[in-house]
């Protein structure tokens, strides 16, 4: 294509660069963004730290508490976390300007209280986790819920040794 000819196309199209960052830049509404988490939702059920790919999130138990600890330095904006989260807590956002000179602006913390278990007494699930499996499964009878994994295996042991009603003692 000739010189005149490609003057006269760039003419014709008009201008296309954006003013940004002089002007906000509009983005797709399903642009994926920074994600954050809804800690008023979150259950700690931990379904998004197995999901992520390069583990840029994280569940650790601290004494009483388990921790969701998002770190966005890690995330790659795939939206697993989304995809996959029962309580739709996470969520990206159409957040993108994520350059900070404080690290801390890099990091969230979810805190959830856990449950101790009745039999053993150690902590095992969050209250917020335990309150929604009740709803989801009504027909576990009441102190089997509140007993770890462990115990709950043990539990039908325990209720034939106890001659089959479930009772200790
Ligand atoms: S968007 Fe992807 S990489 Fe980022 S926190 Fe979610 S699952 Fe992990
Ligand atoms: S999947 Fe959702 S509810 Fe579960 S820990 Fe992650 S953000 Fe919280």
């Amino acid at each position: 294509m000739g010189r005149i000819k490609l003057m006269g196309l760039a003419v014709s199209i008009g201008k296309v660069t954006e003013r940004y960052p002089f002007a906000p830049v509009e983005v797709p509404d399903d642009y994926r963004g920074k994600p954050v988490i809804d800690p008023g939702i979150c259950t700690g059920c931990g379904a998004c730290a197995s999901a992520c790919p390069p583990q840029a999130i994280q569940v650790k138990e601290e004494g009483e508490f388990r921790v969701v600890h998002l770190f966005l330095g890690r995330c790659i904006f795939c939206g697993r976390c989304q995809d996959v989260c029962p309580e739709g807590a996470i969520r990206l956002t159409t957040e993108f300007e994520l350059a900070t000179p404080n690290h801390d602006d890099l990091h969230q913390f979810v805190r959830l209280r856990m449950v101790r278990c009745v039999r053993c007494g150690r902590p095992f699930d969050t209250y917020r986790h335990l309150v929604r499996s009740l709803r989801e499964v009504p027909f576990i009878e009441g102190e089997r819920l509140l007993l770890c994994p462990e115990c709950r295996a043990k539990a039908p042991l325990d209720w034939l040794e106890g001659g089959g009603d479930g009772n200790e003692g």
